[in-house]
């Protein structure tokens, strides 16, 4: 293959201390590449470029291959003449001009708190997803009174866990989402089957998991790491998981998410708007994924979404995540 390979705008290669990979976020895709070929990929550069590097014949071949795979798959194009330095590959500026954009509103049995009581402050602060979290049987009826509510909102997104029940069929679900389009994905934990259905904007993810407090949240790892723009370009100048977001927990509690130690008022007394005033509220929105251990150097990082609340060193803010079974340094 003559000529200088270049890969799309929409493709991001990102190195790791031992891999790295190329991340399509236009396809969702994440393609592991070996090392060798980054600093090509990641400076425009082509074949032409590769033989004047000294290389042995196997990594000239490798690179070859590579290329003609990453070609052929289209990620990228080729051009005649060197592109030195490609402008939509430079990074855009990533700006949230509200205050709060995401929320997590937990609910056990025994919670006294409400959507009515929340919702409307979450609108006040821009907040446009939600996440409502049912760590019980909810009746069917109760979950289509809370839709009502934010569909009412100014929210945009809704994503609601609850603990399945015969109530909860698919059918069921589809119909409530034709009038309540806010709703994005429902997880179903306690299933008798894990499987995943789609159908057009719904996601009803089925688990066998009992959910039933958040010390389930936090997972991560390459299973779960997925090639979204938002949280590509939010991983690199941001927490990609506590960066403008607030949270009532199961009894009650403002806190960064359900998950961490530090509390910040009851919402019984505690206006919203008072909670993100506050500096300490704020300690880990511009924790990016750069700055922590292991993360640093792992090719995962732009697509991994990261956990503040349960880390290997508790008392260590950039520690890596407890629950991430990934080794970027094996
Ligand atoms: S910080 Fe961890 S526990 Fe809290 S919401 Fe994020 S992933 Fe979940
Ligand atoms: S090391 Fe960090 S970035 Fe890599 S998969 Fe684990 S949590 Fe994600």
């Amino acid at each position: 293959m003559d000529g200088y390979f270049n890969l799309y705008s929409f493709c991001h290669p990102v190195k790791g201390c031992k891999r790295a990979v190329v991340c399509d976020l236009l396809r969702n895709i994440i393609q592991p590449i070996p090392l060798v070929l980054y600093d090509f990929l990641e400076k425009g550069q082509g074949k032409s470029a590769i033989d004047q590097q000294k290389l042995t014949s196997e990594e000239k071949n490798a690179i070859d291959t590579y290329i003609s795979f990453l070609y052929h798959h289209e990620f990228g194009y080729i051009t005649q003449l060197p592109i030195p330095d490609n402008p939509d590959n430079s990074y855009p500026e990533f700006q949230e001009k509200d205050t709060i954009t995401n929320a997590i509103i937990d609910f056990s049995s025994d919670s006294t708190h409400s959507l009515e009581q929340i919702v409307p402050q979450l609108e006040d602060l821009g907040c446009k997803a939600l996440e409502i979290r049912y760590y019980y049987q909810l009746p069917f009826r109760a979950f289509e009174h809370a839709l009502k509510i934010t569909t009412a909102s100014s929210l945009e997104k809704v994503e609601c866990y609850i603990e399945a029940s015969d109530e909860f069929s698919l059918d069921k679900l589809i119909s409530l989402k034709n009038s309540h389009p806010k709703l994005s994905k429902i997880t179903l934990s306690n299933a008798s089957d894990n499987v995943i259905y789609k159908h057009n904007d719904l996601i009803v993810i089925n688990t066998t998991e009992q959910i039933r407090n958040e010390t389930k949240c936090g997972v991560s790892g390459e299973l779960y790491c997925i090639a979204d723009s938002q949280l590509f370009w939010e991983s690199k100048h941001f927490n990609n998981c506590l960066y403008k977001k607030i949270a009532i927990d199961k009894d009650g509690y403002i806190r960064n998410c359900p998950s961490m130690k530090e509390c910040f008022g009851h919402i019984t007394n505690t206006p919203l708007c008072s909670v993100i005033e506050k500096p300490s509220f704020k300690k880990y929105w511009n924790i990016t994924k750069d700055e922590i251990d292991d993360c640093s150097v792992c090719e995962l990082r732009y697509v991994c979404q990261d956990c503040r609340a349960y880390t290997i060193e508790t008392s260590n803010p950039y520690s890596k995540p407890l629950k991430c079974r990934y080794n970027p340094k094996e």
